[in-house]
């Protein structure tokens, strides 16, 4: 596999040049902007495998950044990892809603970033390039750890064993085992799983995410809440 390139687009240039260091002494192929113009500008001529997308940034937000290349065909596609400081829970939440794939606060480990990119790159291949083991699809079934679901007959099995879930906890637990590991917000869960039309609360979800958890069992800690954003199905 030749080399998969990343781009980061971050205005801060000690962030910029550690990032870079890192991912490239991981064999990264990396591009850098300090401007999301120039960003965009690098996407179309590069078509970079990943993006690494900093909200704060001056002239262009990295919110507009996210907008354009979601808007845009030819690269709406591409994974976006945005990165936000301390306290722009609520920016990840709209990041997350216009469809950036994951996020990570500042300051940030170097090994979670390089464990992020990793995994979002690993979603992104395509099929049977290195594919993860873990999640076993048949046509009826998908099998992820310790849970099973019966997609034919909306049953849930954790070790074999059969959980009585309602209708609403079944299309949340489902909503987040097939969004393989990226964060949904509490909006994307109640879209998913509860409908539009429907008048529901923050809290709600909750609510009925803590009734699923306690049902899982011995599998609850595979659903992971995500402080201020949403949760997370962990893999
Ligand atoms: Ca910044």
């Amino acid at each position: 596999m030749s080399k998969e390139r990343i781009l980061l687009i971050e205005d801060e240039a000690d962030i910029l040049s550690m990032v870079r260091l890192r991912l490239e002494s991981r064999g990264f192929d990396v591009l850098t902007a300090e401007t999301g113009e120039i960003g965009l500008n690098l996407i179309s001529e590069h078509q970079p495998d990943l993006i690494l997308l900093d909200l704060m940034l001056p002239g262009m937000s990295g919110l507009e950044v996210l907008k354009r290349i979601r808007a845009n065909r030819n690269i709406a596609k591409i994974p976006i990892l945005i990165v936000s400081a301390l306290g722009e829970e609520s920016d990840v939440v709209i990041g997350l809603e216009l469809g950036a794939d994951d996020y990570l606060s500042k300051p940030f480990n170097m090994s979670i970033l390089v464990a992020r990119v990793n995994a979002l790159l690993r979603r992104s291949r395509p099929e049977g390039v290195e594919e993860s083991e873990e999640a076993e699809e048949s046509e009826d079934f998908l099998t992820i750890g310790k849970i099973r679901i019966d997609m034919e007959r909306y049953l849930v099995f954790v070790d074999d064993k059969q959980v009585a879930l309602t209708a609403t906890e079944y299309r949340l637990l489902f909503s987040l085992a097939t969004s393989k590991g990226r964060v949904l917000t509490r909006n994307q869960l109640i879209d998913e799983a509860i409908g539009n039309d429907a008048i529901v609360t923050d809290r709600t979800i909750d609510v009925h995410l803590t009734s699923l958890r306690s049902k899982l069992g011995s599998a609850r800690e595979m659903i992971e809440t995500v402080r201020g954003v949403g949760y997370r199905f962990r893999y």
